[in-house]
């Protein structure tokens, strides 16, 4: 076990439905501290780079549609093993596959309108917290 960082995205969906609090509320009891966060509205070339990884699947045009329909909220959470914990937070990517109480099973619609992002490994988190913050920003928001 090791205190970690870990990048999350308050997707479209879950903004537009009054979710931020709620969303917030169950990382935060599930043991994560939000550390950085910023509300942003992604431009499709923001989008599309962001979710590069994913540009060869049939749902990469709809998913940058999603991400850039609204506003959503980008944020660092920290705590002991953060990313794990973070994605048993989360749920699975299909909320209707997501274990009750999960924030995806709660306020996610469907595979693609899954109410939050969660990085997936230590490389991919240090990735994505550097893709929307700097490490100025950062250092100036420790504690
Ligand atoms: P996760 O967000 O759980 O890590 P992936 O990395 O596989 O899932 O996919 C990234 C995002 O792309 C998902 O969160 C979801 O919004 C969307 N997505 C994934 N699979 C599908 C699919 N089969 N159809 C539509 N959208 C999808
Ligand atoms: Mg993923």
């Amino acid at each position: 076990m090791a205190i970690e960082r870990t990048f999350s995205i308050i997707k479209p969906d879950a903004v537009a439905r009054n979710a931020i609090g709620g969303v917030v509320a169950r990382l935060e009891e599930g043991g994560l501290r939000v550390v950085a966060s910023r509300m942003v509205r992604l431009t499709e070339a923001q989008a599309r780079a962001f979710y590069a990884v994913h540009k060869e699947r049939p749902f990469y045009n709809d998913l940058v549609t999603f991400m850039t329909e609204g506003p959503v909220v980008v944020q660092v959470l920290e705590g002991e093993d953060a990313i794990l914990r973070n994605r048993q937070i989360m749920g699975a990517t299909n909320p209707e596959k997501a274990d009750a109480g999960t924030i995806r099973k709660l306020f996610g619609t469907n595979i693609e309108r899954n109410a939050v992002h969660g990085s997936d490994a230590p490389e991919t988190a240090a990735q994505e917290i550097a893709f929307f913050f700097s490490g100025a920003e950062l250092a100036t928001l420790a504690r």
